[in-house]
């Protein structure tokens, strides 16, 4: 006889694949033949923002080449250690806008939970990469106090799940939660910020799709890609799967240095998004946290890029250049930044 404790439930595949991601850079490098003293600088391997990358993204990397823009996105490097100034720990006033711990307000009609601080990848650029996590998820006391803020604030009709990434949480979880949004009279929207679907590509199974497929509330889930060779065919399933699902698709990317700052590869990324059901969203300028310097483009530069892709792309597949400032009402266009981003650069 099999007793309770012989049982084990099987991970789900995404799980074990969530759990052998690569976390040793030199690991990564032979996995893709390139020797680290080919690199332009020194691969850091003590950096406290660790190095993870599930094996499906690495297996979109280009053997031999150091260049590569995926690789570029992951691999700790030796520019990350440089003190820029300006470039702050929380560069979008993520700290300042909690209103209760995980749940941030910053704009009209809609709520933010911090679900969890877990990721399937590390983006180097990431404003949130010296984020205090510990203190700061709502999933801390089973989303007590983020559904009573929710439930007590009739003026919210969107909750925006983020992280970290939510999708990392496994499904019972996340469906307990939206159980409960579903029960909020007044929401009308859940939006989820994921870049699982592009990096973990099997997350998109069929547990996850029966409990967005079960809630009542409209469904968006607003992706993140930054290159064209992100979206191979098992990710491009994914997203149809999402798409079949009643799921309204968004990218939002960001415009980095050496990874995706000309026309060509934003008009690139904008087709195979596309082209996978996904409408390109925003197109954000770097926020400037501590550690990413290496990856701003100039506004000015910026714009110029911006130019071309109108040119080149029908307008829906043109995404809004972005930058979220601390304390703004909404993301401001880059076209209308102005000083207004030059002040926060001196004040930070
Ligand atoms: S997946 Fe998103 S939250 Fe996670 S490290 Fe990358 S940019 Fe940051």
């Amino acid at each position: 006889m099999i007793t309770q404790a012989q049982v084990r439930i099987q991970p789900a595949r995404w799980q074990q694949e969530l759990a052998r991601g690569i976390a040793d850079p030199h690991e990564l490098l032979r996995l893709l033949d390139i020797a680290p003293a080919s690199l332009p600088e020194r691969v850091l391997l003590d950096s406290p923002f660790l190095m993870k990358v599930p094996h499906a993204y690495a297996a979109r990397m280009r053997r031999g080449d150091a260049g590569d823009p995926l690789l570029r996105q992951v691999l700790p490097i030796d520019s990350e250690t440089h003190d820029v100034p300006g470039y702050v720990a929380d560069p979008v006033g993520d700290l300042q806008a909690e209103a209760v711990p995980g749940v941030l307000r910053k704009y009209r009609g809609r709520a933010l939970l911090i679900t969890t601080g877990a990721c399937a990848i590390h983006c180097r650029y990431c404003f949130r990469r010296v984020f205090p996590y510990s203190g700061s998820h709502a999933a801390i006391d089973r989303w007590r106090a983020a559904l009573d803020y929710l439930r007590g604030d009739p003026s919210i009709c969107e909750v925006i799940l983020s992280g970290g990434d939510p999708l990392t949480l496994g499904d019972a979880k996340l469906a307990e939660l939206v159980q409960e949004l579903d029960d909020i009279p007044h929401l009308a929207r859940l939006r989820l910020h994921t870049r699982l679907p592009i990096v973990l590509p099997a997350r998109i199974d069929d547990g996850l799709l029966a409990w967005l497929r079960r809630s009542r509330l409209q469904k968006v889930v607003v992706v993140h890609a930054n290159h064209a060779n992100e979206i191979d065919d098992e990710v491009a399933e994914a997203l149809r799967r999402l798409h079949a699902a009643g799921v309204v698709l968004l990218n939002q990317a960001v415009l980095l240095a050496g990874v995706n700052d000309d026309a060509g590869a934003l008009g690139d990324l904008s087709e195979a998004v596309f082209a996978a059901g996904v409408l390109p969203y925003y197109l954000h300028l770097l926020d400037r946290v501590a550690g990413a310097a290496h990856f701003d483009v100039e506004i000015s530069r910026a714009l110029q890029i911006m130019d071309k892709v109108r040119a080149t792309l029908p307008g829906y597949l043109v995404p809004r250049l972005v930058r979220e400032l601390a304390g703004s009402p909404s993301k401001v266009p880059a076209e209308l930044l102005d000083g207004r981003d030059l002040a926060i650069v001196s004040t930070s």
